[in-house]
């Protein structure tokens, strides 16, 4: 009769070909791990009475070997993103150009003089790599990057408004998504809010009074996630700001997005712009690097010199810092721009102004590839906490299944997983947000979803 005296032992397995080749790949210690978790499931099975015939050698590092490949499978893996929403916070927000890529691969791969200055051979700042292009680009006095917008907003008014009171119109404390709460940041900086307005209205007047309350800063924070319409009213960014100059009050802006074009060209809503912001004279603006800029994540810090001076001596300042690839993408993504080569070169810009007629033809190839089908009319999306409402009209791939939450499944099992939407019963696929070189993946994980469906 088999007992579990016939299993083979730790030991035993070991000295086979079999174990010695797991051992290569997956190293000693977390092979020996998986054998011992292999045969403790198979003794559990066997007690339970789910096995009767206890599995030899081969069989048992057979089991091993899935369950290594199962413990060493990334976590983070690439998807194609077939949602037609441009900045998808959930998939990573903006893919990276090719040169912003190259940069953070160089600097990752050996030393770099991120804090050396190489001139005088002595200690140099990590924040003075990115600068140079941001004053040129924006015309600002001064600039720095730390590590996503959040941590900026968090910083700048944690150096420049603790313990004063900050004056924000009651349109503006707006919730960013994942729990983050314009006032909350507020409160944590040490600053004392002074709500003005209503959730609609804001008068000139408001701030007025406000300043006369002793306002002592005001903070204008874009509400990119949602939008008001109706009866609403809000001053020009302009009067604000030379109400508050006048009573040498500085103004804050959080962007939020921060476009660097107007995205008014692309046939969406305008999008309030980095430069918009320092014309009315702001005296500092800060901004993300992963929304409509399409680089890496970052926040961007920049305006008068005073006060950036200010913000970097603080010592937050260390704990939100930028790394080194961060700041080496950040800085090719800005370069783009200031060759006057983003629209070419940068993947969100690009999803942004393709035009119908090649999404059209893209979804063709799809559906002649695929022989399974049809074309509809529909619109895509920039997500990302920005132009809310907003869409452009594109063409998708709308598939009639059986069970279209079913299908939708098996998609996110391939290998990229594909992540599609629905819509009355239909699987829908937007090439806007399909990257060119991930459609062969696209179309194998298709259809072998459709093999087995
Ligand atoms: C998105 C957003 C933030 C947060 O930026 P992250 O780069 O995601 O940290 C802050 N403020 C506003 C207005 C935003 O839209």
């Amino acid at each position: 009769m088999t007992t579990l005296r016939d299993l083979p032992s730790v030991e035993e397995l070991l000295q086979t070909k079999n174990a010695a080749e797991l051992i290569a790949r997956f190293g000693r210690p977390l092979t020996l791990t998986a054998i011992r978790e292999t045969l403790d499931k198979i003794r559990a099975r066997f007690s339970s009475g789910q096995i009767t015939v206890l599995p030899l050698h081969d069989l048992i590092l057979a089991q091993t070997d899935s369950l290594l490949t199962s413990w060493i499978k990334p976590t983070l893996r690439p998807v194609i993103n077939a949602t037609g929403v441009i900045l998808h916070t959930n998939l990573g927000r903006a893919p990276l150009s090719d040169a912003t890529i190259r940069a953070m691969d160089t600097v990752s791969r050996g030393y770099s003089n991120l804090e050396y200055d190489l001139e005088k051979g002595v200690r140099g700042s990590r924040l003075i790599h990115a600068e140079s292009i941001l004053q040129k680009l924006t015309g600002a006095e001064s600039a720095m990057i730390v590590n996503n917008n959040a941590s900026a907003v968090l910083l700048v008014l944690s150096a420049l408004a603790n313990r004063k009171r900050v004056i924000i119109s009651r349109s503006q404390l707006v919730e960013i998504g994942g729990g983050f709460r314009i006032p909350d940041v507020m409160k944590q900086s040490g600053a004392k809010l002074l709500e003005v307005g209503t959730t609609n209205k804001v008068h000139l007047k408001d701030y007025e009074e406000a300043l006369q309350d002793g306002g002592a800063l005001i903070m204008r924070a874009h509400p990119s996630n949602f939008k008001i319409i109706g009866f609403t009213e809000e001053p020009e960014l302009k009067d604000v700001v030379d109400l508050a100059h006048q009573s040498g009050v500085f103004v804050i802006d959080d962007l939020g997005s921060g476009a660097l074009y107007d995205t008014a060209k692309y046939g969406l809503a305008h999008e309030p712009t980095v430069q918009e912001s320092l014309a009315a004279g702001v005296d500092v603006v800060c901004f993300s690097g992963d929304k409509l800029l399409g680089g890496p994540q970052a926040g961007i810090i920049i305006g008068r010199r005073d006060l950036i001076d200010k913000i970097k001596k603080h010592p937050l300042a260390r704990a939100v810092r930028a790394d080194k690839a961060c700041l080496a993408g950040i800085s090719a993504t800005l370069l783009h721009y200031l060759k006057d080569e983003a629209e070419r070169e940068i993947p969100v810009l690009k999803m942004m102004s393709y035009t119908p007629k090649q999404i059209k033809g893209r979804v063709e190839a799809w559906m002649r590839e695929l022989a399974q089908g049809e074309i509809v009319e529909g619109e895509s999306t920039v997500g990302g906490g920005s132009l809310p409402g907003e869409s452009f009209p594109t063409y998708l791939l709308s598939l009639t299944v059986e069970s279209p939450d079913k299908f939708l499944k098996r998609l996110r099992a391939q290998n990229p997983p594909i992540v599609a939407r629905t819509a009355n019963d239909k699987v829908l696929l937007d090439p806007r947000t399909v990257l060119p070189e991930q459609e062969g993946s696209l179309l194998v994980g298709l259809k072998n979803v459709f093999n087995d469906f």
